[in-house]
């Protein structure tokens, strides 16, 4: 149980959280970080990262964290084991409160409390977490080159990422509980069309198969809603494209948030509805998603916040 005071409070671990946190501290602001349950975020759950520049060779996605974390306290964040459980921004300095009790006083607030991808639930899947089983084309697509890989979803998003993979995979099923997609018209049209994808309709993944050495997926069985039907497909890779929930659950009544949970920002800004909290990441991007985008978020969250800072006197 502690007392913070600080101009900058920034509330996340991830790719957000700490470029909010190395820019801040660069300023001079000491930032004070609360890292939250999950310490380094996403990232910290996948293997391989391919994607986030200057790393010639792939890097493990803990490592990459901890480089950020490293680099975080270098240049001065006060980077404390704190989940943020109460916020109160109706006058500034703001006041929040944690699960071990702290108080934090801040001028101002950066959210990057990011957003959980939504799984399925079964052990297999959390087993080969990592090893087959993905929950972003984007990022780990590359991976199934001309393999065999399923979607599992009905909405945009599970369109968006099978087609996506069928540019990338030998082929691509499409598994969906319903026997008519939720995605747009549009999408639908280009999923039909695709040759690569074929659909599974009224199922749902009943289990993950894979082998211990090498780790991986090798299947799935799938279960018809309708007739009680098992089948078993073999797949290298399977896509859980179920949705997000973005971590905003402390903030619904303080923050406007969209319909889907994630904090409203005008676009190319991180202003919240409240003058001086800003939100970064994944907690406002529904579409991109990604660490570099994240991190290049918490950049301009902390450069609004420092020029509001400014305009508000509190720093010269
Ligand atoms: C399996 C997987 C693989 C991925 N692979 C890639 C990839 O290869 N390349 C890529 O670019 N992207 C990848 N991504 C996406 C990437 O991880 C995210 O886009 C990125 O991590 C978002 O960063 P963020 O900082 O917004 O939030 P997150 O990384 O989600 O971090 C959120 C942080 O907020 C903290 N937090 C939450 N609530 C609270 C609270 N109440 N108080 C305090 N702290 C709190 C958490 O502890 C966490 O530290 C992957 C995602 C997943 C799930």
């Amino acid at each position: 149980m502690a007392e913070y005071k600080t101009k900058v409070l920034i509330i996340g671990s991830g790719p957000a959280g700490y470029t909010a946190g190395i820019y801040a501290a660069r300023a001079g602001l000491s930032p004070v970080l609360a890292a939250g349950l999950q310490k380094g975020g996403q990232l910290t759950i996948t293997t391989d990262v391919e994607n986030f520049p200057g790393f010639p060779e792939p890097i493990n996605g803990g490592e990459l964290m901890r480089r950020m974390e490293k680099q975080a306290e270098n240049v001065g964040v006060k980077i404390v084991a704190e989940q943020i459980t109460g916020v109160d921004f109706s006058s500034r300095p703001f006041v929040l409160s944690s699960d071990n009790g702290s108080r934090f006083y801040a001028d101002c607030v950066i959210i990057a409390t990011g957003a959980s991808a939504r799984w399925l639930g079964l052990a297999n899947e959390e087993k080969f977490r990592g090893f087959g089983v993905s929950a972003c084309a984007t990022c780990d697509g590359f991976f199934y080159r001309n393999k065999n890989v399923a979607v599992v979803g009905g909405g945009n998003t599970a369109a968006e990422e099978a087609l996506y993979l069928a540019g990338i995979a030998k082929s691509v099923t499409l598994i969906h509980r319903r026997n008519e997609l939720r995605a747009d018209k549009i999408m639908q049209e280009r999923i039909m069309q695709n040759p690569k994808i074929a659909l599974e309709w009224d199922s749902v993944v009943e289990d993950v198969l894979g082998s211990d050495t090498p780790k991986g997926v090798t299947g799935a069985v799938l279960k018809n809603v309708k007739t009680g039907a098992r089948k078993t497909i073999d797949i290298d890779g399977l896509f859980v494209a179920i949705g997000h929930k973005p971590n905003t659950e402390i903030f619904k009544e303080a923050l406007a948030l969209d319909d889907n949970g994630y904090i409203i920002t005008p676009a190319g800004s991180c202003q919240t509805s409240v003058p001086g909290v800003f939100a970064a990441g994944d907690v406002k991007d529904s579409l991109y998603r990604q660490a570099v985008t994240a991190a290049g978020s918490g950049c301009q969250a902390f450069l609004e916040a420092e020029r509001f800072l400014h305009a508000e006197g509190v720093l010269d």
